[in-house]
């Protein structure tokens, strides 16, 4: 009897958002068919790919620094006689194309968000053809998502479900709309057989992600056009799904159906990221944000009304060109008046090929650090306090994992706050009621509660 042929590693490397999260998983259903684990560190693999993120400051040169280091690997291996591929996908395989494979001639594939289903026919051509190098980055006619395959590999009670992808709105400073292409929603009749059968492997909380998730409209099974509303609502009705969460959301599309839904559905998590990213109309026009801070005040108050324990987090940029001392003010004015229980802040900086790349009267470094500083020591105090009201409160808990500590368990509150309790595994994947009582850095720790629980007062 001969062995069975060794298993084939790929060492997937993942950067920025939760979408690329879950491509990942998804490049990885794609190879296993195919003969491929994955495995942890690039040193014991056969293919790597970076799975890269276009969002941050240099996200390109990061990647070419990392591709040096891979050449240094591939070259060893080599010399063992191991052969070593490697392939850039993502968001900065679609924004560079070509010029990675003339910069660096180590790499066999670029492939985009929108290609990777293709992976059976890239690796079956690179055997065939051996050494020459492939590219991919169209927006194909096939939805990617007919072709991947339908299992689910979960290992865990969590899950992201990716709904829709691509955003129309052209906000002046962001690469995605050129990246990932135009809105398009997943059918969803789809998104709801996903869901079953994530709930059927153990999953409880699901995360519904698009690049602009609100603006989802998928073809319903009756054949209308459903919102995100109509959809979280029968998602609701899954059998085995309790909570659902949805990221990354615009203001503009916060329509009076999904506002109600918060009030409605007690599966929708009473957690919502929200980006506004300034205090100021005048940068927002300037950002082409397509809302101004009347608009958010008003969602905000609407969605407090339909569910008075909602918590908000948000993405703020801060030294936009032109922006001014006065403008910046307007922004800690606006985060001071709604109060976040999380959130994240960042330095403008220029994206290559976006229109605010090109606008004058850049905001000096250091006027930029002190304003972010005092942005973020705002929104830091903020979420102190946050979390402390939560402290002696009694609130329902998703448990996920074993803690770091023998005997210990950790979860998520509704509001995505880690909380550590005592307990035994047969508790992974139940909701279970937990007394808070202490406060650490920024997690809760607690115990099992028999008292019901006071979700609607942590806030
Ligand atoms: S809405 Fe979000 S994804 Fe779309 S362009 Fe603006 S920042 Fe980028």
């Amino acid at each position: 009897m001969t062995d069975p042929k060794p298993a084939k590693r790929v060492h997937i490397k993942t950067y920025g958002c939760q979408m690329n999260v879950y491509d990942t998983e998804r490049m990885l259903e794609t190879l296993r068919p195919l003969g491929y684990e994955s495995c942890d560190s690039q040193d014991d693999a056969d293919f790597v790919i970076l799975n890269t993120c276009h969002i941050r400051e240099k996200a390109s040169e990061k990647v070419y620094s990392e591709l040096g280091r891979l050449r240094v690997l591939r070259e060893e291996k080599a010399q063992d006689g191991k052969p070593l591929m490697l392939a850039v996908a993502g968001c900065v395989a679609q924004a560079e194309g070509e010029e990675i494979l003339n910069r660096a001639p180590q790499v066999d594939m670029v492939f985009g968000p929108q290609t990777y289903h293709r992976l059976p026919e890239f690796l079956a051509k690179a055997e065939r053809d051996g050494g020459s190098q492939q590219i991919d980055v169209d927006f194909p006619i096939e939805d990617k998502f007919d072709v991947l395959p339908r299992d689910r590999d979960v290992g865990g009670v969590t899950a992201f479900l990716t709904i829709q992808e691509g955003c129309d709105k052209f906000c002046t400073f962001c690469v995605v709309p050129y990246t990932r292409g135009a809105e398009q929603s997943r059918p969803a009749a789809a998104i709801l057989e996903e869901a079953r059968l994530l709930a059927s492997k153990g999953v409880r909380e699901i995360t519904l992600l698009g690049q602009n998730v609100n603006a989802y409209h998928g073809e319903g099974p009756d054949g209308r056009e459903w919102g995100l509303a109509r959809l979280a609502r029968a998602l609701a009705d899954v059998d085995g799904i309790d909570r659902i969460r949805y990221t990354t959301s615009h203001p503009r599309d916060m329509d009076r159906d999904l506002i109600d839904a918060h009030g409605e559905v007690p599966a929708l998590m009473p957690f919502l990221h929200l980006p506004v990213q300034s205090g100021s109309d005048r940068i927002l026009a300037a950002m082409n944000r397509r809302h101004d801070t009347d608009l958010f005040r008003r969602i905000v108050g609407e969605l407090r009304e339909a569910r008075p324990d909602i918590a908000l987090s948000s993405d703020f940029i801060v030294g936009f060109p032109g922006e001014t001392d006065l403008e910046f003010a307007e922004t800690l004015k606006l985060v001071t008046e709604i109060g976040f229980a999380s959130s994240f802040s960042f330095r403008y900086s220029p994206r290559p090929g976006t229109p605010a790349a090109t606008l004058a009267d850049p905001v000096p470094d250091a006027v930029q650090s002190e304003r972010l500083s005092a942005l973020q020591q705002l929104l830091e105090a903020q979420q102190e306090a946050f979390n402390r009201s939560c402290v002696d409160r009694t609130m329902p808990v998703l448990m996920e994992k074993p803690g770091r500590k023998p005997g210990q368990l950790v979860g998520r509150s509704p509001y995505l706050q880690p909380v550590h309790i005592d307990g035994g595994s047969e508790l992974i994947g139940q909701i279970v009621n937990c007394r808070i009582d202490a406060l650490r850095s920024y997690s809760l720790f607690g115990q099992i509660s028999d008292s019901p629980s006071e979700e609607r007062n942590c806030a």
